[in-house]
């Protein structure tokens, strides 16, 4: 009989290629994998009310005994989009951290180039949710995920996000006071220096921050306006050479996807020292936050 000894990951643990094996080994395997980042010693609650009085219904979901609300062990939470199996979602966030191209993820998953740009957003999303500055990012117009209605404006212009790296730690701060236009004046009015990468352009440092960061048509009005400044201080800091790479390699990073992209810069760049399938695995089993509920 084969028994999954690995259980309860700390963020810290690493699930070398083996323990990997293992996890993978069946698809139950793989869904308790899953289910402890979900249910706390496995008590289960109602993710409408949370309630703990639930009824067993015969086809293995659960319906709460105050709201009504029925359920099964992923409802609600990010990983329940995709309609992705545990061991499905477990190969994809492998390949996924380690940063395959999408087309070579569906070619190795044999499923649609489309589900896997999807199930990447899915990802992508849970992180953000996990961010200390979520609110504002759903402020801005970012959407948290299923079950909230999809933004009816594009956005054009990202939200400016100021860097700081302090002790090895990144972070992105979603500057809610400041718009894409307002680096724009402080680079024409004030000499606030400014550069690029792809569409995406950064500043010298601006108060506590040692760089602004935005991207969209807002800060590239005409042709003249260049953001080519040399030697910006941000320049030094290794969160904006790993971030500005990435970017690099993305060419053409939509204003709506930016704060996702640098989310996940930041996430990664972190936990550069951790396993990112268990980082990743908790924000993926968190609940999709519904902020205008
Ligand atoms: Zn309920």
């Amino acid at each position: 009989m084969y028994t999954i000894t690995i259980r309860h990951w700390e963020a810290m643990t690493k699930i070398n290629i083996i323990s990997f094996n293992t996890l993978t080994f069946s698809e139950k395997s793989a869904r308790r994998f899953f289910l402890d980042f979900c249910w706390k010693n496995h008590q289960r609650y109602c993710p409408a009310c949370k309630n703990r009085k639930l009824y067993h219904l015969a086809d293995g979901r659960r319906r709460c005994g105050r709201c009504g609300y029925t359920f099964h062990d992923f409802s609600r939470r990010y990983l329940s989009r995709c309609a992705f199996t545990s061991r499905q979602w477990l190969w994809f966030l492998k390949l996924f951290a380690l940063d395959i191209a999408p087309a070579s993820i569906a070619a190795e998953m044999e499923v649609s180039y489309a589900t896997i740009l999807k199930a990447a957003d899915t990802v992508r999303r849970a992180i953000v949710a996990q961010a200390l500055d979520a609110g504002r990012l759903y402020d801005a117009g970012i959407w948290p995920g299923p079950g909230n209605p999809l933004p009816t404006q594009e956005i054009v212009n990202a939200p400016v996000f100021g860097i700081i790296e302090l002790g090895g730690v990144a972070i992105c701060d979603l500057l809610p006071d400041l718009r894409a236009e307002n680096l724009l004046h402080f680079k024409l009015n004030f000499c606030l220096k400014t550069a690029s990468v792809g569409q995406v352009v950064y500043t010298a440092p601006y108060k506590q921050y040692l760089a602004l960061v935005s991207c969209g048509s807002g800060l590239w009005p005409a042709r003249y306006i260049k953001h080519a400044d040399k030697r910006l201080p941000v320049e030094a800091s290794p969160f904006w050479s790993f971030a500005k790479q990435r970017l690099r390699q993305m060419r053409g990073v939509p204003a709506s996807h930016f704060p996702l992209y640098l989310k996940e810069c930041e996430l990664r760049y972190n936990s550069r020292n951790e396993d990112l399938i268990p980082v990743l695995a908790q924000a993926l089993c968190a609940f999709v936050p519904r902020p205008d509920a």
